[in-house]
């Protein structure tokens, strides 16, 4: 990304062929999915990941898994049971953020609104991208100019404990056709605006679905949890460090935020090291 900050990067193009030089001290492999994780001897972690269809083994000194916990039972399988236990239980929330593009957002201006908050519908609200200006990006000021609108779904099934509903959700979120996201996103904003004028099949442009069956990393939930001491949390089981293997991620701290995130990697970094984090 060229700059240095926020206002720099908004509409800039990032040049993914920086992230894997043979030059640098640290190199990303994008769309490279780890299979296979062990220690091997005293000294060395082997890993096997799968590219382009082909597997490739590498080996290093020490790894940090920073993947979805509840996935490293199956690349780790050697852990004791009392860990992958715990690290099953840190099931991600499923999240579907949907972009609409409108030809013009007058039904908005006629209704006086920017946001619908619609519990126990398909999408649970929606709204109006936020009118914010900044580096090379300015922001569509005018109700006859197209604008996107952001409509968000959390899959679950109501009734089952928490962690269950969101593996529901996600088998739902797989399985749903982009035709049913259509639909409902068709009616539901004609039904909530329609009285603003609005028409689906005059003013809806285009539809982009985004689709995280590992969304959110799981929280702190006093129904689930409860009194649960923070040692016994399956978090803290489940990011004991394995020999020469840490787990870090989001989910090791309970925290779906990138601060937790950053937190959790300083932490594996320095369980690896024998420093204090
Ligand atoms: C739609 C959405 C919006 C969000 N908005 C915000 C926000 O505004 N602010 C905020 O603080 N947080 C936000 N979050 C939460 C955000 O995900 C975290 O803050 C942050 O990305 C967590 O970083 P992480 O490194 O823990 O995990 P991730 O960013 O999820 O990184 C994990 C990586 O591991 C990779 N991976 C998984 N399995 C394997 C495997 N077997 N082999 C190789 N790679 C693998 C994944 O592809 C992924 O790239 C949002 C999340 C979602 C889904």
């Amino acid at each position: 990304m060229p700059g240095r900050d926020a206002r720099d990067v908004v509409t800039a193009v990032a040049d993914y062929t920086k992230l894997d030089r043979p030059e640098s001290p640290a190199r990303v492999r994008l769309n490279s999915t780890v299979l296979r994780v062990r220690n091997v001897g005293n000294d060395r972690v082997e890993v096997i990941y799968s590219r382009g269809g082909t597997l490739y083994k590498t080996t290093a000194r020490q790894c940090v898994l920073a993947c979805w916990n509840m996935m490293i039972p199956y690349l780790c399988p050697e852990l004791p049971d009392v860990q992958k236990a715990a690290l099953h239980q840190l099931v991600k929330t499923p999240l579907v953020y949907v972009s609409v593009a409108l030809k013009n957002w007058r039904a908005f201006q006629r209704l006086g609104i920017h946001a619908v908050e619609a519990p126990g519908s398909y999408f649970s609200s929606f709204t109006l991208n936020e009118a914010v200006d900044i580096g090379g990006y300015r922001s569509v000021r005018s109700p006859d100019e197209p604008i996107l609108v952001r409509m968000e779904r959390t899959p679950a099934k109501y009734g089952l404990p928490e962690r269950e509903q969101h593996r529901v959700g996600r088998a739902e979120l797989l399985a749903t056709p982009f035709e049913t996201f259509e639909r409902e996103i068709r009616g539901e904003l004609g039904r909530a605006l329609g009285g603003g004028g609005f028409d689906p099949a005059r003013d809806i442009e285009g539809i982009a679905v985004n689709r995280w069956p590992h969304g959110y990393a799981p929280e702190y939930n006093s129904l689930v949890d409860g009194d649960t001491p923070p040692e016994k949390m399956p978090n803290v089981i489940g990011r004991r460090r394995f020999g020469r293997i840490a787990i870090a991620n989001s989910d090791a701290g309970m925290g779906a935020y990138t601060d937790i995130a950053i937190e959790q990697a300083h932490r594996a970094v320095h369980e690896l090291l024998g420093t204090v984090a």
